[in-house]
């Protein structure tokens, strides 16, 4: 079945890649230790095919039910991508994507955890998180604070069926990319505290960080994992469905 409009998405998707690239070369390491997690969010699943025939592997979403209404066609095609779930999860919906997603970036409280745990369990998997920051200490964002992040760190320890992969947050809204480099050297210090701080830390390495407005200069300070909707698919048009 031929993909519709593939040509814009080719070319988004082009010059996103080369602009990890770039900055990846320019902090001295490979793009290739750079995840772009493409950012599905309103997008419709045969765009998303479209973006999966291009190469794409890993897609985030960030409400539950999208997830869900999403997940068999993209799923009944070629390309198996992996699920990212990067939004707010409240408990009580825990259980329906924990089959489905690859990461859980978006953990940001002990409750939450604790169902992860414990649905993970019930299937037999091992479900990555990471820790969200809300590291520029907005009230209107979710997300542990930044001091309370290797507290928080330590008490997954004792969680079998969860394991913790790194961080990620969701940095301010600014005009210049340049007025968040702090608040992204801020979440690579809070991750080598962590690593400093836990006796099992090998596999605590990930920083999900940076979005379309400021993705080259999150690679500049460390992030391996970039989330990035607008880029690729064009402006979202403005949502008005209640959160999840
Ligand atoms: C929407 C979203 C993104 C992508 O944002 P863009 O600015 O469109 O690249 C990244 N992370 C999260 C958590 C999001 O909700």
């Amino acid at each position: 079945m031929p993909h519709p409009e593939t040509g814009y998405l080719a070319e988004n998707y082009a010059s996103v890649l080369s602009r990890i690239g770039e900055a990846a070369r320019r902090s001295n390491r490979s793009p290739s230790e750079i995840t772009l997690v493409a950012v599905t969010k309103t997008v419709p699943p045969d765009i998303i095919n479209a973006l999966l025939s291009l190469g794409a592997r890993d897609i985030g979403e960030n409400k539950a039910q999208e997830l869900l209404a999403k997940y068999a066609a993209v799923e009944a095609e070629e390309f198996r991508p992996n699920w990212h779930f990067i939004g707010h999860l409240q408990r009580n919906k825990v259980r329906q994507i924990v089959d489905k997603a690859a990461m859980i970036h978006s953990l940001d409280s002990l409750p939450l955890a604790v169902e992860i745990d414990l649905r993970a369990a019930a299937i037999n998997k091992v479900m990555d998180v990471l820790i969200e920051v809300n590291v520029a200490a907005e009230p209107n964002k979710y997300g542990v604070r930044p001091e309370d992040a290797p507290d928080f760190a330590e008490k997954l320890g004792e969680m079998g069926h969860l394991r913790l992969r790194g961080l990620m947050c969701v940095a301010p809204d600014v005009e210049f990319p340049e007025e968040n480099r702090l608040y992204f050297q801020k979440m690579r210090e809070i991750l080598v505290d962590i690593r400093k701080k836990l006796v099992h830390n090998e596999f605590i390495n990930c920083l999900s960080m940076g979005m379309t407005g400021d993705y080259a200069v999150a690679i500049e300070e460390g992030a391996t994992v970039v989330r990035i909707g607008t880029g690729i698919f064009g402006k979202r048009k403005i949502q008005t469905a209640p959160e999840n």
